[in-house]
Parts: structure tokens; sequence; C-alpha cells
């Protein structure tokens, strides 16, 4: 059984340890949080019951209507939870966890509808956010939860102080409002910065746009930018364009994800790029990337409609039904 702390607040190689050992008497597992890392910790474990030494029962816990709902379209995110079960994961949506019970191991997660489940280990994927005492100690401008205050160039109040990465505040690329989004290729873009800044080129961040990939037992997801609530929230009116085709050309060949699908999402007033989402075979994660680069320069469905692009049997769609420029041509005709 896992040992429990209240004031565990990292994670850390020991934890990493920990979890490990534990896992070799566990089995009921509860994961809280149904976002990326929730979601992947659940994967792996339940992988690794399956081909270790005993199965787990494995149960992810969100409170959203579904898991990976904050970065992914909603279809996509059935889709994910659609692979999650077929791995024999439970998924508890619309559920929200009120308190882990138990004394000195955890023995139980309460949820607020009183509901109290028995767990031999729980994980929780939630809430995260950056330790930055030493900063406060001392004296730069923080915000407890956006982390480190920097400027565009990555300075602290103390110019002469840079930070970059989780431990700084941020801004969203699409609204220029702070941000929660925290990831690995946005704290190197960050680091890059500071460092050629220190160095006297003057590079300027333009703000987190969020790029995410996932692979979730056969389907990749990935997303850049908004999603269709996001841009709802921010009451940005967005034109869809849609396209769904094989990734490989003829649709025969093997290993082919015939249904994978590009969704992008365009502002209705001035037409740039705002979101777009691809669910299908590994080259999601790369499609993605695209992706997020028209939505930095602010592309048109128009521009991607005429894209040009590489192309191969075995590596992507045909060129007549590339998913982007698809996808964009079918937003193009509605505008
Ligand atoms: C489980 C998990 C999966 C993730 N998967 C992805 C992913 O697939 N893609 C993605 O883009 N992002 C992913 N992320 C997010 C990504 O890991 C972070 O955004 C990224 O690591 C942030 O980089 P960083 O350098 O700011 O901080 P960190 O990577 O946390 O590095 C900070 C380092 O500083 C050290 N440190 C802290 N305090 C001190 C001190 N006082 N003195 C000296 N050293 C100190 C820490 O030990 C650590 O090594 C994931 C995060 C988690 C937790």
């Amino acid at each position: 059984m896992a040992t429990f702390s209240r004031s565990a607040k990292t994670l850390h190689p020991a934890a990493l340890q920990q979890l490990y050992a534990a896992l070799e008497t566990a089995r009921k597992i509860i994961v809280i949080g149904g976002g990326f890392i929730g979601v992947e910790m659940a994967e792996q474990i339940s992988l690794m019951g399956k081909t270790g030494q005993h199965p787990f029962e494995v149960t992810i816990i969100e409170m959203l209507p579904h898991c990976l709902m904050l970065a992914c379209e909603e279809e996509f995110c059935v889709q994910a939870e659609d692979e999650l079960r077929r791995m024999d994961i439970n998924i508890m949506t619309n559920s929200r966890v009120e308190a882990l019970e138990g004394e000195k191991t955890v023995s139980a997660v309460k949820l607020a509808d009183g509901t109290s489940l028995p767990a031999d280990l729980v994980i929780i994927g939630i809430g995260a956010v950056a330790n930055i005492d030493l900063a406060v100690k001392m004296g730069l401008d923080a915000d407890p939860r956006g982390g480190i205050q920097v400027n565009e160039y990555m300075q602290t109040s103390d110019p002469d102080i840079y930070a970059a990465g989780d431990c700084a505040t941020k801004f969203s690329l699409i609204t220029g409002k702070p941000s929660g989004i925290r990831l690995a290729s946005v704290a190197c873009s960050e680091g890059m910065i500071a460092a050629s800044n220190i160095y006297g080129t003057t590079r300027k961040t333009m703000g987190a746009l969020g790029a995410f990939a996932t692979k979730i037992g056969n389907r990749s997801i990935a997303a850049a930018g908004l999603t269709t609530s996001a841009a709802a929230k921010e009451e940005i009116e967005v034109i869809i364009g849609e396209a769904t085709a094989p990734n490989r050309h003829p649709g025969g060949l093997p290993g082919c994800t015939m249904d994978m699908k590009v969704k992008l999402l365009f502002r209705k007033d001035t037409g740039a790029i705002v979101g777009g989402h691809v669910s299908g075979g590994e080259s999601a994660a790369d499609m993605v990337n695209i992706i997020a680069i028209a939505i930095q320069d602010k592309l048109n469905a128009e521009q991607l409609a005429t894209m040009q692009y590489a192309t191969h049997p075995m590596l992507t769609a045909s060129p007549l039904a590339y998913h982007v420029m698809l996808a964009a041509e079918n937003a193009a005709l509605q505008f």
C-alpha cells in the first residue's frame, strides 16, 4: 500500500520509486484528473498490469464531462475515452474528488456526491503549481498561481534576473490574457529567448500557444490553440473546417489509419486560424506542429488551402486528400 503524505507537493524521482514499489502490491488504483498526465499515467499503469505480475483496476476521476477536455475537441476526447475503456480503464467523468480517506495510508477517495471509492494507490494529476519560494524570498514580483512575473524578454522585476519555463508567468498567444499553459516546448522556447537576451540578441516571446500531443492505445491525438468551447468562452466566433481521410495512400497500405481527422478553427472576423485538432495515426503530432506555426503566423483558410506539402504513399495522405489542406478548403468555402 502506498504511503500518503498530505504535505507532498512535487513529482520527484524518489516519488516515482515509491510509486513503482507501491505498484507491486496495489490492485485498485485511482488517478485523479483526466488531463494528459492523468490519462497517460492510467494508460501506462494499465499496460504494466497486463504485461506484469498482476492486473490493476485503474479508474480515472475527472470533474469535467470528458477527459482531455481542456485541450481537445469533445469528439476526440470521446475517442480517447473509447481507447482507455478498450484497455479496461474505468472512467468517471462529471465527478469531483472532495477528499482522500485513510489513516497513515490512503484507503479510499471520496467524491463530492458522497461516494467513497476504495483505493490502494492514488495518483493526483491536477493543479500543479510552480514552487517560486526562492524568487519570492529574493523580492522578485510574483503571482502565486502564475509564477515569477516576467516581461516579453523573460526578464523578472530585477532586469538582471531572467526566468523561463514552468516557474514563469505566461500570456496566451491568441488572447493575450494570462495563460496557465505549462509545456516543455514552451519552456524550451522561453529558455532560448532568455539566453539570447542575456547574450545581447533581442528576442521576445509571442506568448504561449499550447501545442499538445499524446498517444492513447492505438490513437494519437494532438491539439494546438483554442478548442471550440474555449473560443466560445472568449466570445470568438469561429468557422470550422474538417477533413477525414486515410493517412496513407492508397488506404489499403499496411498500418493505415482510415479515419484520421483534422479540424481547424478560423476567426470569423479576421479569418486567422486560432485552433487545430488532429486525431488518428502517429503523424498527428507533426501535423499539429504545422497548424501551430500557421496559428503563430495568423494564416487564413485560403492560404492553408493552397499550401504546399510533402506526400508519400507510406507516410502521408494522398496529395489530393492532405488533411490540413482539405480542412482549410472546407473552411474557406464557408467564409
Ligand atoms: C508527468 C508529466 C508529463 C509531461 N509530459 C509533457 C509532454 O509530453 N510534453 C510537454 O511539452 N510537456 C510535458 N510536461 C510538462 C513539462 O515537463 C514541463 O513543462 C517542463 O519540464 C518545464 O520545464 P522547466 O525547465 O521549466 O522545469 P523542470 O523540467 O521542472 O526543471 C526544473 C529543474 O530545476 C530543478 N530545481 C528546482 N529548484 C531548484 C533549486 N532551488 N536549485 C537547483 N535546482 C532546482 C528541478 O529539480 C528540475 O530539475 C509533462 C509534465 C509532467 C509532470
